[in-house]
């Protein structure tokens, strides 16, 4: 069983159909990348999956359950986290706290989707939680930067401490929204390794990315959308050999 499957999964926006009857699988501890050109419904398809939006038409399943339709923190809670293209830190917290806002996600609190009436519990459970989320920033290297404003770390190390508060929901599968993005060379380097560590700890990746090298550099296998449609799939050097994925996105 693939650990997440798509089946014909179509979203319009008026007129626009801006995901068109994908098909597709990610399966268990995979890098699977899903590249395209600008507005091919990469982040849009990323949506779908967490539940942002609903699709218009198919479905999505987790684990063999269907998830479309379902909440975002029901799927988040099942065991699906993700970064977003637009960091979306929370500036006036630290970046402790920015993690621990990901650890309230997923277990027992969540259930009733309300932070606040376990509040009390979540009370008890802060020096546990304290040290899941400091486990989660040495992941990604903040460990050191924990009591520090979120706004005073340099663009690279947002990116990576939303993905720390990723990892803080204990997720099977991460969603990583051009994660490499606004990087230096050395810090994308720093950063594949970090993503290649994340799924040797049993975390399955699905990436959206521009950067060809970091993508053929760190993953098993690439889907190609352009249009909203998926117009291939493959290996790293199938993807890169493709006629009509050069005409789409690689040649330009
Ligand atoms: P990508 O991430 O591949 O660059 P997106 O998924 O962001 O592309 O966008 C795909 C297309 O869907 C674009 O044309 C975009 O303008 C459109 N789109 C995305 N979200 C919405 C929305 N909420 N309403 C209308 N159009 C949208
Ligand atoms: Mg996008």
């Amino acid at each position: 069983m693939s650990l997440l499957k798509l089946d014909n999964v179509t979203i319009r926006f008026g007129g626009l159909v801006a995901v068109d009857s994908v098909n597709l699988t990610v399966e268990q501890g995979e890098i699977l990348a899903l590249i395209g050109p600008n507005g091919a419904g990469k982040s849009t398809l990323f949506n779908l999956i967490t539940g942002i939006y609903t699709p218009t038409a198919g479905s999505i399943a987790f684990k063999g359950e269907t998830i479309s339709g379902r909440k975002t923190y029901r799927i988040a809670a099942a065991g699906i986290g993700r970064t977003f293209q637009n960091i979306r830190l929370f500036p006036e917290l630290s970046v402790l706290e920015n993690v621990l806002i990901g650890a309230h996600t997923r277990g027992k609190w969540d259930l009733t989707g309300s932070i606040l009436k376990l509040a009390p519990w979540v009370r008890r459970e802060e020096g546990e939680l304290a040290e899941w989320a400091i486990e989660c920033l040495k992941q990604v290297d903040l460990a050191h930067r924990a009591y520090e404003p979120s706004t005073s770390l340099p663009y690279g190390e947002q990116r990576r401490l939303e993905i720390a508060r990723a990892l803080a929901i204990k997720p099977d599968l991460i969603l990583l929204d051009e994660p490499a993005a606004g990087m230096n060379p050395q810090e994308k380097q720093v950063l594949l390794e970090m993503v290649r560590k994340i799924r040797a700890t049993g975390i399955t990746v699905f990436l959206v990315e521009h950067d060809m090298k970091f993508v053929m550099g760190l993953s098993d296998r690439i889907a190609v959308l352009d249009y909203g449609v998926k117009i291939a799939e493959g290996k790293p050097e199938e993807i890169r050999a493709n006629p009509q994925v050069i005409e789409a996105y690689l040649g330009k």
